[in-house]
């Protein structure tokens, strides 16, 4: 069985899917704090912490998991420059507990979700596994020192991962069960969609005088299907003796906020009004990340690249969603 922590979320959520839909079973364990229990569908779900050892102990004793995916995490940048401590114990620590109690049942394979906020501001893109990791915030740095902790455990006790560095995820499930919905939602392509759904005013661009070809952002917008694919590509790699390691999941094309929400107007059909905003702070200009490794190692080939599928799905899912 595969044990999905964090699997009620956005990402997990697709994964548990996925992996089911290939004959997988499936243990979803989520404290529904961000999670949505709507979005477990299949699988067993266990409500419980990674900071609770005890519960983590009995899921371990209870079922044969043979590898762990690992997304439960806080997500929020802002937030975690606000309240690191938040972010240290529930990213970094509660991930040492997952990893202490994987190791008294013998379980030694997992796929970590990481990022490419790893990275900080890049000295060029796109983005290679090998460019230096200076993260800019308390959410990036947790990632990375739990990227440090599985290589350290890797050397020490023999532990096989894989750490998947996301780029923009984005999109939905393509059959529209499910998708993404945050509360708060800060996330571009979705306040897109509300505002175009009349469901808020406008969407605020935050930047225009970027150095890029219209002023602002640029980020490489990754189809959340295509990163489940990833996902148990990573985990078939391992099982077959892959060498550990990080592979960044991103399209290798980039698109600035202005041509996203030109492609939500095109696939809307609506109106979108836009206010022209001051910088988010730690924004970098440009994310765009080389998949190149993936492509080779792992055999991924995203199959939703097109922005215009993505902003599809996403807004088939907002009309339609559930939760
Ligand atoms: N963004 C924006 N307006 C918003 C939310 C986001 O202009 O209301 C921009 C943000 O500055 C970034 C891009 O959209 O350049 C993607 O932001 P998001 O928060 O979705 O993801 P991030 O890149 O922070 O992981």
């Amino acid at each position: 069985m595969i044990l999905v922590a964090g699997g009620a979320g956005y990402i997990g959520s697709h994964v548990n899917q996925m992996l089911q839909k290939q004959g997988y079973e499936t243990i979803v364990l989520d404290n529904l704090v961000y999670g949505h229990k709507e979005a477990v569908k299949q699988g067993i779900l266990e409500i419980g912490s990674l900071g609770d050892t005890a519960r983590l102990e009995e899921i371990f004793e209870q079922y044969p998991i043979e590898a762990v995916f690992h997304f439960a995490a806080y997500a929020y940048v802002g937030e975690s420059v606000k309240d690191p401590g938040k972010y240290y114990n529930n990213n970094v620590v509660n991930t040492l507990h997952l990893l202490d109690v994987m190791a008294r049942h013998g379980v030694n394979m997992i796929v970590f979700s990481s990022t490419c906020a790893t990275y900080g501001v890049p000295e060029q893109i796109p983005i290679v596994e090998e460019m230096e990791q200076r993260p800019i915030n308390p959410y990036g740095a947790s990632k990375l020192m739990i990227e440090r902790i599985l290589s350290d455990y890797h050397n020490a006790y023999g532990v096989h991962y894989c750490c998947l560095r996301y780029f923009n995820a984005a999109g939905a499930d393509p059959a529209g069960e499910i998708g993404e919905s945050h509360t708060p939602e800060t996330h571009l392509i979705p306040l897109i969609l509300m505002a175009a759904a009349g469901d808020r005013e406008n969407i605020r661009v935050f930047g225009t005088d970027y150095p890029t070809r219209d002023g602002s952002c640029i980020r490489d917008y990754i189809h959340v299907t295509d990163l489940a694919d990833a996902h148990i590509k990573a985990m078939d790699y391992l099982k077959r003796g892959g060498k550990s390691a990080c592979f960044n999941l991103g399209n290798g094309v980039g698109h600035s906020v202005l041509e996203v929400i030109e492609a939500a107007r095109k696939v809307t059909g609506r109106e979108i009004p836009v206010i022209l905003d001051e910088r988010r702070p730690g924004d970098p200009p440009a994310l765009v990340g080389s998949a190149k490794k993936a492509e080779k190692e792992l055999g991924w080939i995203p199959r939703y690249g097109d922005i215009n599928t993505i902003v599809s799905h996403a807004w088939n899912w907002y009309c339609n969603r559930k939760y």
